[in-house]
């Protein structure tokens, strides 16, 4: 670690110190109290992988993976808040105009513009192509017109990255949460992540300028989206790696005091092979993310197989371990503020989002009987075969690399 990635760690060590005494709390109010996402912002954790010339501090992946777990570990909601707000960042850092950047960055990445990721719909969730919000083209703005399901922090966030179709063809655009025509209902009582601002939120005809659609029409989910959910999925990775950790340091510091009788639980061999593993497991898991952290600062084109990879091996450690950790507690890791048993929760959720454990099941075999030559039958032709939350692939299975750039014309128009 360098001195800056030092700094960042520390003041982020001092957030997780307060979190780790009060997520119970949070989790149980179904509340962040905002002063903790703000002073996890203070500690620059939002600049950590973005490029210097953004305005980042350029200290690259395994740094953030590193912070991410820690967060992780204590809050999965706090981690969530980091998550979102540097998908939105890591969207705009890389679609976005220098128009743009220089407008949407200095808030997303100081944290006063929260954000949020709003692509979900009612009857499109992992197939992201079949999305039905209405992103319309009038004179100098856009009217977007749709509802969005399960928007984490959709509840609090004063920009929402917004996934429609403009004349069919697939638009991101950011959307500021104050315009007239917004509608938020909170979403409460949910399995985990309840600390997190859940939202359904409705756009019925919210106007903003056209400078707000990030990339040219068409370029939403395959470049947008696609990238804001590719870095999502690495934090949400790093995330289950520090909840895994914590459940197993809970499980181990458990058996070891629990003494029933003349036998502690620790002396029982059934017990120890359980925490073996777990304490496998979660080290796999944490490896797993490492070489997708080494993939990503090479730029390597294998670093968004290897982060769906790591992120379908965390997120199942953090439910297998958590699962184990809360057999081993017994009725403690039920109880109402067991710190297990929220763990437990939070982990069944991550092998839902940011491209489900089926979906990134599906596209590992995919790349594994590609290499022996094997050919899916073809898609139907209007909707391409779907990768991790919809985003279309290309012929070696991987989601689309976002490497062809918007025309200039596009970024002239928009300025
Ligand atoms: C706590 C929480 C936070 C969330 N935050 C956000 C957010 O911030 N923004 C946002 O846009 N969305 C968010 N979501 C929504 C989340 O991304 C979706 O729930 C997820 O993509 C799955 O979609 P779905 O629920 O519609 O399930 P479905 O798509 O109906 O899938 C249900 C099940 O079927 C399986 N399945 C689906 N298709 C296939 C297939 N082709 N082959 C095999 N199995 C398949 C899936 O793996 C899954 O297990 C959040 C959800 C939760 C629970």
């Amino acid at each position: 670690m360098n001195a800056a990635s030092r700094t960042v760690a520390t003041a982020v060590a001092d957030v997780v110190a307060g979190a780790l005494d009060r997520a119970g709390e949070w989790d149980h109010h179904g509340v962040l109290p905002p002063e903790v996402p703000a002073a996890l912002a203070a500690s620059g954790i939002l600049r950590v992988d973005v490029p210097v010339r953004f305005g980042g501090l350029g200290l690259g992946p395994a740094t953030l993976g590193e912070l991410c777990a820690r967060i992780g570990g204590a809050c999965s909601a706090l981690r969530g808040w980091v998550t979102v707000q540097s998908m939105v960042t890591a969207a705009v850092v890389r679609w976005g105009t220098d128009t743009q950047r220089a407008r949407w960055l200095p808030g997303l990445l100081d944290g006063t513009r929260q954000a949020g990721f709003a692509a979900t719909e009612e009857g499109a969730g992992t197939d992201l192509a079949a999305v039905r919000t209405r992103i319309r083209a009038d004179g100098d703005e856009v009217r977007v017109t749709g509802r969005k399901l399960w928007v984490t922090f959709g509840g609090t966030a004063g920009l929402l990255l917004v996934l429609g179709t403009a004349a069919g063809r697939p638009t991101a655009v950011l959307v500021e949460s104050d315009r007239p025509g917004i509608g938020r209902e909170p979403v409460t009582g949910q399995l985990g992540m309840r600390a997190a601002a859940l939202a359904h939120v409705e756009f019925d005809d919210v106007r903003v300028p056209r400078e707000n659609v990030i990339a040219p029409y068409g370029f939403g989910l395959s470049h947008v989206a696609a990238t804001a959910l590719d870095h999502g999925r690495f934090t949400v990775a790093w995330g289950c790696v520090g909840m895994a950790r914590r459940s197993l340091d809970l499980a181990t510091a458990h058996v070891v005091r629990r003494d029933r009788g003349a036998t502690p639980l620790a002396a029982h061999q059934l017990v120890r092979a359980g925490l073996a593993r777990m304490a496998v497991r979660t080290q796999a898991a944490t490896e797993l993310c490492l070489r997708a952290a080494r993939l990503r600062a090479a730029k390597d084109p294998e670093a968004v197989a290897a982060t769906i990879m790591a992120k379908y091996a965390a997120a199942a450690a953090a439910s297998e371990v958590g699962g184990r950790a809360v057999q081993l507690l017994g009725a403690a890791g039920c109880a109402p503020g067991s710190a297990a048993g929220r763990m437990f929760r939070d982990a069944k959720v991550m092998e839902i989002i940011e491209g489900s454990e089926h979906i990134a099941e599906l596209h590992i075999a995919e790349r594994l009987l590609r290499g022996q030559g094997f050919r899916s039958a073809p898609a139907a032709p209007d909707r391409p075969p779907a990768a991790p939350d919809g985003v279309p692939t290309v012929p070696d299975g991987a989601p689309r690399d976002p490497a062809p750039r918007p025309s200039r014309a596009w970024e002239e128009s928009i300025r």
